[in-house]
């Protein structure tokens, strides 16, 4: 046991310490080495050294390096050396974090992390948190507990008597809500596409003046962050008017809502606490290995009564029981990385590290424009969207940029443009990184524009 588990930490600390070295996407030949992993279900066992052995001669090579310092792909952070750490050491604890008694350092640390959470992002301390496994999930359990709540003020019992027959909720989302909270409500039975979509701005931010009227039972979808331009809905304006329609309000923060941790960011959040419920990520801007989705709701009771697994459990219990909190029943320990960031961290190291990767940001649009591309978003967070000239071209040096391999970014598509996405979410950039990384698209770009050129002429 010593030295298989030695020898995994051994390969885990060579992974991350040459991973910069390397193509930050995986070469065509690794990617392709695979295949050799193809074998019919074993009939005998294996030697756990030689599993370990070929998982990493195989495994290792061929992932992207997200873990490394230049990855700026969709909104994806890495992972705190002391998440990491204590990621290890909560995978050999082999916790159940399903209840207090199953685990007490489980829901004691989980209960730690969820106070310092709520200080952390400015919500009310009184909020339940539920651990879950990515935003998507966070988004499931806060609109669930929405779906209670709106449906328990017309006498509606939807865990009990499902959705036949219920009262019709009226679901408002902008024009730019993200997938995943439209795959929540399909979860949820109330439709993805079964929704009023209010229109947005350039920033792709719903427009208060286009908020329509809605009467009966109502749930308002806000989103702080928006996955191509970082844009924040005006949530104090909405907020206030989804109160006057007596609707639920639903925060998708999934990287945003971490930008009320940094007081110079701080202001595009305002009015965020007035929301009912708001979902986030852990492993994205937080920077704590996969899973860690976080669940915020205002009324604790709603996500108990939408989560818990029987109405007996809705007790006044002594402990706070996590699985009371989560679709999952059985799961793992998710809130010690949480608490681990955090107690690393401090207040102070999770603001700087929130501003220091919105700095970068700035740091790329700027050097971006400096060299005449244009740059499509208003840079207020850690996104920027840039255009190399016209979609095809903008496609090339995408393409090239990855193939290239000192950072990894990748396309999308922004109100009829078609750009290049930076994120910029890991706590490993640093200033050099970002130089780095510029140089390169700066080069990629002009050897295609060149190429071009030349191949007009
Ligand atoms: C990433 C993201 C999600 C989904 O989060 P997962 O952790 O992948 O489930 C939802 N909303 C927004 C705005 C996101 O950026």
């Amino acid at each position: 046991m010593r030295e298989l588990l030695s020898a995994a930490a051994e390969r885990a600390i060579r992974y991350l310490e040459t991973l910069d070295d390397r193509s930050v996407v995986p070469s065509r030949r690794a990617v392709a080495a695979l295949a050799q992993i193809d074998e019919p279900l074993p009939e005998g066992p294996s030697d756990p050294a030689a599993v370990l052995a070929a998982l990493d001669d195989l495994g290792s090579p061929a992932t992207m390096a997200m873990a490394g310092h230049r990855f700026f792909g969709w909104v994806i952070g890495g992972s705190l050396p002391a998440t990491v750490a204590a990621n290890w050491l909560a995978a050999a604890w082999d916790q159940n974090a399903a209840g207090w008694q199953s685990s007490p350092p489980a829901a004691a640390f989980e209960r730690l992390a969820q106070r310092w959470l709520l200080d952390a992002l400015g919500l009310p301390s009184d909020c339940a948190v539920g651990f879950v496994t990515g935003a998507t999930m966070a988004n499931f359990a806060g609109l669930a507990a929405a779906r209670q709540t709106v449906l328990k003020r017309v006498g509606w019992d939807v865990e009990a008597n499902g959705l036949f027959g219920a009262p019709p909720i009226t679901v408002i989302v902008g024009d730019e809500v993200h997938v995943s909270v439209l795959k929540a409500l399909g979860l949820l039975g109330l439709g993805r596409n079964r929704v009023l979509r209010v229109p947005v701005d350039d920033q792709g931010r719903m427009r208060a003046d286009r908020f329509p009227d809605v009467a009966g039972p109502a749930i308002l979808c806000l989103q702080a962050g928006n996955v191509n331009t970082g844009g924040v809905d005006p949530l104090a304006e909405l907020c206030a008017l989804a109160r006057r329609a007596g609707a639920w309000v639903h925060v998708d923060g999934a990287f945003g809502l971490w930008a009320a941790a940094a007081p110079r960011r701080a202001p595009l959040l305002a009015g965020v606490a007035e929301a009912d419920s708001w979902a986030t990520d852990a492993h994205k801007w937080l920077n704590v290995p996969y899973d860690c989705g976080l669940a915020f709701v205002r009324d604790a009771r709603a996500l108990q009564a939408a989560m818990a697994v029987t109405a007996a459990y809705l007790s006044d219990a002594p402990e706070r029981k996590p699985s009371d909190f989560t679709p999952e029943l059985s799961r793992r320990a998710r809130g010690l990385d949480v608490w681990a960031a955090l107690k690393s961290l401090g207040r102070a190291g999770l603001a700087e590290m929130i501003e220091r990767c919105c700095r970068h940001a700035e740091r790329f649009a700027e050097g971006l424009r400096a060299a005449g591309y244009e740059v499509l978003n208003e840079v207020v967070l850690n996104q920027v969207l840039v255009s190399f000239g016209d979609a095809a071209t903008t496609r090339r040096v995408i393409e090239a940029l990855q193939v290239d391999g000192t950072c990894w970014c990748g396309g999308t598509e922004w109100q009829g443009r078609t750009a290049m996405r930076i994120s910029v979410s890991s706590w490993a950039t640093t200033d050099a990184d970002v130089e780095k990384s510029l140089a390169a698209m700066l080069r990629v770009a002009a050897t295609v524009r060149a190429g071009q050129a030349a191949s007009v002429a």
